[in-house]
This record gives structure tokens, sequence and C-alpha cells, in this order.
């Protein structure tokens, strides 16, 4: 039987409806960076079952246990506000759990009352509640605007605004911000940094917490993560790289305007183009040359890329999820003569539409785009019902479109609820690409292998 049997290919213009959301919402992401700080708790300011929504997704995806906290919103803090509840968490918190700083963000609820989150740290400070060397971070998440991006985007502000300490005197240090990507391209984004020979602080940080080994213990707090000595330091670098502007530019900016760092922005490291322009920012920004090792790992990817043009070219890809992940995919695409077709993101911000465009302009002449509330899988499942595509990449969610088209479908990005391996190998950089560039053609050929007639099964490619 087929699960979106009901999908049609008539288009109606819809104003106050999504169907299949492409994004999640603000505090999912707000927790995911908020893990990225060493020994940090994140806390759901809210009911419990907005933390148990929050803690439950991010669990799927990366599969291992997700600690945070919750306010226990009930039906009297409904009408009062959660004051009091935070105050006696925080005791309870600090008293039970030992964390370096609990990363406060807010949910629907909590916005909606209008709870002054800076002030009840305040209180709780005054009060004792908040042990020396102890510090409560905090970022307003209102998921009725923005999305889950928008809340990570909110929490790697809030370090820069709680923890850069400005100084006059700037060290040899570059700040890297690596946006909303998996434990594992975090790992390799500093693995290509310390290649390349650079001194650099990278926050958030999420590998070593969301990509652990099995030790036979249970670590409330596992090893990984930026620490606060570090996030203090942001302050005295030389400069920043931004990875991503949905995800990074807010801390970036403030860097900037609070500490003076200068700020450069980047794409995220996928894809061939997107990758040299991180190797050269790298180079240049810390005045070192590119190692041998660097450019043989570009020189695989470019030889790859040869191998395989000729099962790629002019393929119709149909993509979805987060901005900063989709520029940098169309890019790629586009590098490998494929034709981004479909874009769809939920999350809203500016300029999206436009990047898009200006990537395939005079390649993807019938290129369609959407962000916002309307930007929905329904609506992408419409489009390739009026004109298909070859391949679909995307999260978890693109599965049923897959299954009822019998498109090849090449998980990325958030959620990806049902299958392994995101958070263990990465996609940027040079070698991340050609696991994206395998993992696309695998998809490719599994299908023609699947669908050929005996005569034309071939064992050689
Ligand atoms: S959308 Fe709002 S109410 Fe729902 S889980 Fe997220 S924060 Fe909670």
């Amino acid at each position: 039987m087929t699960l979106l049997r009901h999908t049609t290919g008539d288009v109606i213009e819809r104003e106050a409806l999504t169907i299949n959301p492409a994004k999640t919402c603000q505090p999912v992401g707000a927790m995911y960076a908020a893990l990225g700080i060493h020994n940090c708790l994140p806390h759901s300011h809210g009911s419990q079952g907005c933390c148990s929504y929050h803690r439950t997704v991010l669990t799927r995806h990366y599969k291992e246990p997700v600690m945070a906290a919750t306010s226990s919103f009930t039906e009297g803090t409904s009408v009062f506000g959660g004051q009091a509840n935070l105050l006696q968490a925080i005791q309870n918190i600090f008293e039970v759990y030992k964390p370096d700083v609990i990363a406060v963000h807010t949910t629907c609820l909590s916005e909606t009352i209008g709870d002054d989150i800076p002030q009840i740290a305040k209180a709780a400070l005054d009060g004792g509640k908040v042990p020396a060397g102890k510090y409560i971070i905090h970022c307003n998440t209102p998921s009725y605007v923005g999305s889950h991006v928008t809340g990570f985007s909110n929490m790697t502000r809030g370090m820069v605004h709680y923890f850069a300490e400005p100084t006059d005197v700037k060290t040899d240090q570059i700040n890297l911000i690596p946006g909303w990507v998996e434990p594992s391209d975090m790992r390799e984004i500093k693995r290509i940094a310390n290649e390349m020979g650079v001194k650099f602080v990278m926050f958030p940080d999420t590998s070593g917490v969301l990509d652990c080994a099995m030790t036979g213990e249970f670590e409330m707090y596992p090893k990984g993560g930026t620490t606060i000595e570090q996030l203090k330091t942001t302050g005295s670098s030389k400069a920043t790289l931004a990875m991503g502007d949905w995800g990074s530019y807010a801390a970036a900016e403030l860097l900037d305007s609070k500490c003076k760092v200068p700020a450069q922005f980047l794409d995220l490291p996928i894809g061939l183009s997107a990758t040299d322009r991180f190797i050269d920012a790298l180079r240049l920004t810390c005045n070192v040359d590119v190692p041998e090792s660097i450019i043989e790992e570009r020189g695989q990817l470019v030889d790859m890329i040869a191998d395989m043009h000729q099962y790629l070219y002019h393929k119709r890809v149909a993509l979805w999820g987060d901005p900063d992940q989709l520029i940098a995919l169309t890019e790629f695409l586009v590098d490998l003569d494929m034709l981004p077709t479909y874009v769809v993101t939920g999350t809203p911000g500016k300029r999206f539409e436009e990047r898009i465009q200006a990537l395939v302009k005079g390649f993807v002449p019938d290129v369609k785009v959407k962000q916002g509330a309307g930007a929905d899988m329904y609506l992408m499942h419409q489009w390739i019902k009026q004109e298909p595509v070859h391949l679909l990449i995307g999260n978890t969610y693109g599965k049923y479109i897959a299954r009822d088209e019998d498109i090849p479908l090449v998980r990325h990005g958030f959620p990806i609820l049902d299958r392994v391996g995101h958070a263990q190998f990465p996609t940027v950089g040079y070698k991340g690409a050609m696991r994206l560039l395998e993992k696309i053609l695998s998809a490719l050929m599994d299908k023609q292998d699947r669908d050929s007639e005996e005569e034309r099964f071939e064992l050689v490619m």
C-alpha cells in the first residue's frame, strides 16, 4: 500500500497550512549546541513534554543518551510563571548533577508567559544557588518563529555573550564556528585544521559527546565539548571563521562587535568548492601552507568525480533540510554536473532563494525553490508528481516519498532516525565529499541494478 497516495500534482497556493514541515522546533537546536560545551547540562524551561521531545529526537538521531533537565511546568506555572520552578531546578541540578554550566533555553510556553531568564538567573546567583566557578547561560527559543537551526544559532551566540572576554592584545589563535553539522563533521574540521598546523578553538563541539565509544561506564558528561576556559579565549582570537550563515553568523557577528574579533563568513565545507574556500581561508588567515596530505585528499576527490561523472551527469535531484546544508549541497551537485531541481527548507531567513538561484543560474532552468511556512514535504512531493527526479537527498522524512515514487534516497541532514553512520563518518572536507559521492552513486546504481532487465544487468560498471 502506498503511504502518500492522496498527494496530487495539483499545487494549490496555501497560506495557513503546513503539511509535513521541513524543520523542527527551536529548542532542539539549542539543546544540541549546548551539548557542545564540556560539562554542560542543557535545561528546557517549559513543560516536561517539550523536554522529552527535544531529547527524544536528538537521541534517535545520534543514538546516544541525551541528558537534559526541565523546569517541569504545570497548570499553575503556566499561569503564574516559571521562576519558582527554575530557581528550584538550578539548586537541584548543581547539587545533584554537578555540571560546570547550565544552558537554559526557553520554550513556546515560557516565552508566551514572558519569563525573564537573566533576571531569574541573577536571583539564583544572589540567592546562593550557583556554586563558585559555575555558570548559567541562556538563550530565547520561542518555537513559533524560526526552527531548530535558529535555536542552534541562538545558543551558539549565547556562548559568546556569556563567555567571550574582550582583550586589546590578540593571540595567534582563530575561532572556528562549525555550524550545525554532525559530531563526525566537527571532528573532521578539527582534523583538517590540525593538519594545516592552525591554532584554533572550535565551538560548539559535540564530537566526543554524541559519538562516544562504549566503555561499559555511564558518563553523565562525556570527555568532549568546548571547555569554558576555551570559550573565554574566543574574545582574544585574531579571527573567526564562521561556517554557515544560519548556524554561525550571529555568534561570529557578536564576537566582532563585542570583542573586535573580525569574522569571515563561509559556507559549510561540504563538497569540492566549499572545502577549497575553507582550506584557503585557513591558509590566508593563519599564514600557513597547505600540506601535501590535504592536496592528496583533494586529488583523490577530483579523481573520483572524474571516474563517476558519466553516471551522475544531468541527474535531477530534489533536496530538503537546513539552509546551510542545502546551499553547500546545491553547489556540490552543480560541481558534479547534477541538477538540483527542487530545494525546500522550512527554516526562514534572508537570501536563501537568492543563493540557490545564483548557484544554479544558467544550469538548472526549471529549478523550484521554496522557503518558510509553506515550504514542506507535501509541496516537494507535488512537484515530484508533476515532473519526477532521479534522486532525493534529505532527512529520514523523505522515505515516504522515496517509497511512493520509487526514487533512491540519500539520507543527509537532521534528523536521520532510521540509519546509522552520520555521527561517525563526516561529509565535510574532501574526505567527506568522497563519502557523499559514494552514497549518491551507490543509491543511483542500486536502483539501476534493481530495475534493469536481465540482458542489461551488468557486473562491471
Ligand atoms: S514546538 Fe514549542 S511546545 Fe512544541 S515541543 Fe517545541 S517548544 Fe515545546
